[in-house]
């Protein structure tokens, strides 16, 4: 069977789901293809920063797993501490299986058909548009959003060569004693220095800790036995053995466009994870909204043009500045002493801004403090 619509949205994960809410709500036809039954699980530590509330749906009615006022940023083996506080929340917990569960069925509501166990095996260009060979059917679109996340090959299809650099991180729900979670309430917190290149967390959840780790090293992450080490420096013992769930984060968007050929991507398809934080929800839902507004506004022809300007000025300005603090940061050379020290105190305030949304990456190189990380990357 071969099913006709406006626009297929490959992916139905925060930046998926985002871009076919819009564009249903504008009258597009769209069909959201998953390959999982939904809902399904999501490797994430499932931090939403301040600034993604502002983009939720208003109807989105799904109760956070746990609000956290502060954010601590501590740097091992001293144990320096910057906090971050704010009298609202600073980052808010969720479980990804509900709130991608949720943002698709705010999507469903607008209009768009969502179909679950329907993986996509390729893209091709046909006739005034595209052709999708699925697990079920034959799918025919004006237009893909691709929004399959950090490891898809789809791009390859749609012509873009060049693969995305992913870096690796691990990530445990550990359950645990109420005295322990009771440690943790409150607060999100980020170690640096436990990990060479990266850091580990821990986020409490309702019932439990969410508690990993990541290296931009790709070469020897050893993420294991770092996080075993890590639950063991902060005293953590879980209740049961934890499952290790493993998988990518992309660190640099895509170089060249990210629509041609009729396909948009969104997301960590397009590679617009923040290179800082490694936070990607909130890129997420902004690239899957400028993906639905080129494809509503633009006329004919002009959708792939409009949606590469919108990401030009509003996404990757950030990305580019956000990738030089990052180097600083996760450099080798980069003690974490050092980084705990004053440019440390600024720049982790800058960081809790932009996560609040009060600022911007960008406004980096309009700071003394960008002379400052220039001379540090030497
Ligand atoms: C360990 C870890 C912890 C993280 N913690 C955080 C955090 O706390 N906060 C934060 O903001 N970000 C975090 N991130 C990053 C965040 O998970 C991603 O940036 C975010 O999920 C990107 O959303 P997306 O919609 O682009 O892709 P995804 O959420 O990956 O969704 C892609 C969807 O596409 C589907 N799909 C893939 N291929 C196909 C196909 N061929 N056919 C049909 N469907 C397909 C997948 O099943 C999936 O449902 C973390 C990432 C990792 C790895």
């Amino acid at each position: 069977m071969v099913t006709t619509c406006d626009v297929v949205v490959i992916g139905g994960g925060p930046a998926g789901a985002m871009a076919a809410r819009i564009a249903a709500r504008h009258g597009l036809k769209v069909c959201v293809l998953e390959q999982h039954s939904l809902p399904r699980y999501k490797v994430c530590g499932g931090g939403l920063v301040r600034r993604v509330h502002d983009l939720l749906p208003q109807d989105l009615g799904l109760p956070m797993e746990h609000y956290c006022t502060k954010v601590s940023m501590r740097f091992q083996p001293d144990g320096r501490q910057l906090d971050i506080e704010t009298s609202s929340s600073v980052v808010n917990m969720t479980m990804r299986d509900q709130f991608d569960a949720a943002l698709l069925a705010s999507a469903e509501r607008a209009g768009a058909k969502v179909i679950s166990e329907c993986e996509v095996l390729s893209l091709q260009p046909a006739q005034s548009g595209i052709e999708l060979a699925t697990s079920q059917d034959i799918y025919k679109a004006d237009y893909v959003v691709l929004a399959a996340g950090a490891a898809t090959r789809l791009a390859s299809d749609a012509g873009w060569s060049e693969s995305l650099e992913r870096i690796p991180a691990l990530e445990l729900e550990v359950d645990v004693d109420d005295d322990t979670l009771a440690r943790f309430q409150g607060q999100a917190i980020f170690d640096f220095g436990v990990i060479p290149q990266g850091y580990a967390w821990v986020f409490p959840k309702r019932r439990h800790l969410s508690i990993g780790v990541l290296s931009v090293n790709r070469h020897k992450p050893g993420l294991q036995a770092h996080v075993r080490d890590y639950m063991r420096l902060l005293k953590i013992q879980p209740l049961r053995e934890p499952t290790f769930h493993g998988y990518v984060i992309p660190v640099r968007p895509r170089s060249r466009c990210l629509a041609q050929n009729r396909v948009l991507l969104v997301g960590d398809s397009a590679g617009l994870a923040d290179p800082v934080t490694l936070e990607g929800i909130s890129h997420a839902l902004i690239s899957g909204e400028l993906a639905a507004q080129a494809l509503c506004d633009a006329s004919a022809g002009r959708v792939e043009v409009t949606y590469n300007q919108l990401i030009d000025q509003q996404i990757r300005p950030d990305l580019e500045a956000a990738a030089v603090l990052a180097r600083v940061l996760y450099g080798p050379a980069m003690s974490s002493a050092r980084f705990g020290g004053a440019m440390g105190r600024r720049a982790v305030a800058f960081v809790g801004d932009v996560m609040q949304g009060k600022r911007r990456y960008s406004e980096l190189r309009q700071r003394r403090a960008w002379r400052v990380i220039e001379a540090l990357l030497g």
